[in-house]
């Protein structure tokens, strides 16, 4: 029975972007414009999660059309063909579950996946704060921190990579806290929302004064990213000192970022963003003393994404439908075997190629030492 909203879009494109509590739904049109938004509780299966993919593709091509494309973003390291191989800490069950296998039982539509920064910062760059920039770097903010990067006009990925640049996995404390992805120190154990709260509550539970220690020992959850930002203008001195250690941590991450991939611009994006107005401006002003880039005087703007919370599913929906070439599959563990680095052969002669040589032999030793001890890896 033919929907009484219905309207044709021939190129209706499907993305939703599951989060650790909340799946965000949209349906798009061929020029980006969201034709239908919806947002749901993560369910508790992943038996759950596909049979609400499956509802919410049904429910849009009955209001809209055939869609093209269906795309879903997910957080970890994301296997475009597959679903998520290596989720630590989140979404039990869904790590190394074969996702596009299951969706695509129940329907025909071809499915991709995404790394979830990944997916908004594609979003960004075709229709947001980033439209028209051939190099920009998103970082996502909220209770993780998540990332991408476009360069030369293409979003960055690659078949091993999978995880949309990893930003929030730069070590910005070698001796920082513990991060789920098995480092030490990640931009995501400082700046983001669960890592303020988390440092809000190792100070109040020491005794350390604040107008927020009630709240933030009536129980985990209480307390949120606002209301420190709301103390802090009050003048609580502790939340200052925590937002002033935010600020630094997010302009290190930043300036890390440029130094990387010399972008245009750089967007953030995600919950914490709402705030943007009581930490920006120092930002920008940490990113512009600090980051190396030519000439001297020019600025890398930071801008807040112009998609709000809807960037990633915007953005799957953009990319399943645009892609090309198709990311590749998987075919192999993301991990490179130290066997792998070839030392060059000393034929170039001298000095020259003996240091070569040791130089590929001290990267085999590093790699290799990295590779058991630190980082995020593929399941085979
Ligand atoms: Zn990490």
């Amino acid at each position: 029975m033919r929907h009484p909203d219905r309207a044709e879009h021939p190129d209706l494109a499907i993305g939703l972007d599951v989060g650790g509590t909340r799946v965000k739904a949209v349906g798009i049109d061929r020029m980006g414009s969201v034709l239908s938004s919806a947002v749901v509780t993560v369910p508790r299966s992943v038996d759950g999660l596909v049979a609400h993919v499956v509802a919410t593709v049904n429910g849009l091509c009955l209001r809209f059309g055939p869609a093209t494309s269906l795309g879903i973003a997910l957080p970890g390291l994301v296997d475009p063909q597959f679903g998520a191989r290596s989720l630590p800490g989140k979404l039990p069950g869904l790590e190394g579950f074969a996702l596009v296998d299951a969706i695509q039982r129940a329907i025909e539509i071809p499915v991709t996946c995404l790394n979830d920064g990944a997916a908004a910062t594609y979003g960004e760059w075709r229709y947001g704060a980033g439209m028209g920039l051939s190099d920009i770097v998103v970082l996502t903010l909220g209770t993780g921190v998540g990332s991408g990067v476009v360069v030369n006009g293409r979003l960055f990925t690659n078949a091993n990579l999978g995880s949309g640049g990893g930003l929030g996995h730069l070590t910005i404390d070698a001796e920082g806290p513990r991060c789920p992805c098995g480092n030490r120190g990640c931009a995501e154990t400082r700046i983001s929302a669960t890592a303020m709260i988390n440092a809000l509550w190792d100070h109040v539970s020491r005794g350390v004064p604040s107008v927020l220690a009630e709240t933030v020992l009536t129980g985990p959850g209480e307390a949120r990213f606002e209301n420190l930002v709301a103390a802090a203008t009050t003048g609580d001195l502790l939340a200052t000192e925590l937002l002033e250690r935010f600020i630094r941590d997010l302009g290190t991450t930043i300036v890390s970022a440029v130094h990387a991939f010399n972008p245009t611009a750089v967007v953030i994006v995600g919950g914490m963003t709402v705030e943007a107005a009581a930490f920006l401006p120092q930002v920008q002003a940490y990113v512009s003393a600090h980051a190396w880039r030519y000439p001297r005087d020019r600025d890398i703007p930071v801008l807040v994404g112009a998609l709000a919370d809807l960037a990633g599913a915007i953005g799957v929906a953009a990319y399943a439908r645009e892609k090309d070439p198709p990311p590749q599959t998987m075919t192999r563990p993301g991990r490179l075997d130290p066997a792998e680095i070839e030392a060059p052969s000393a034929q170039r002669g001298g000095m020259t190629g003996d240091l070569i040589a040791a130089t590929a032999g001290a990267a085999r030793d590093v790699l290799r030492s990295c590779s058991t001890s630190h980082g995020w890896r593929v399941r085979a």
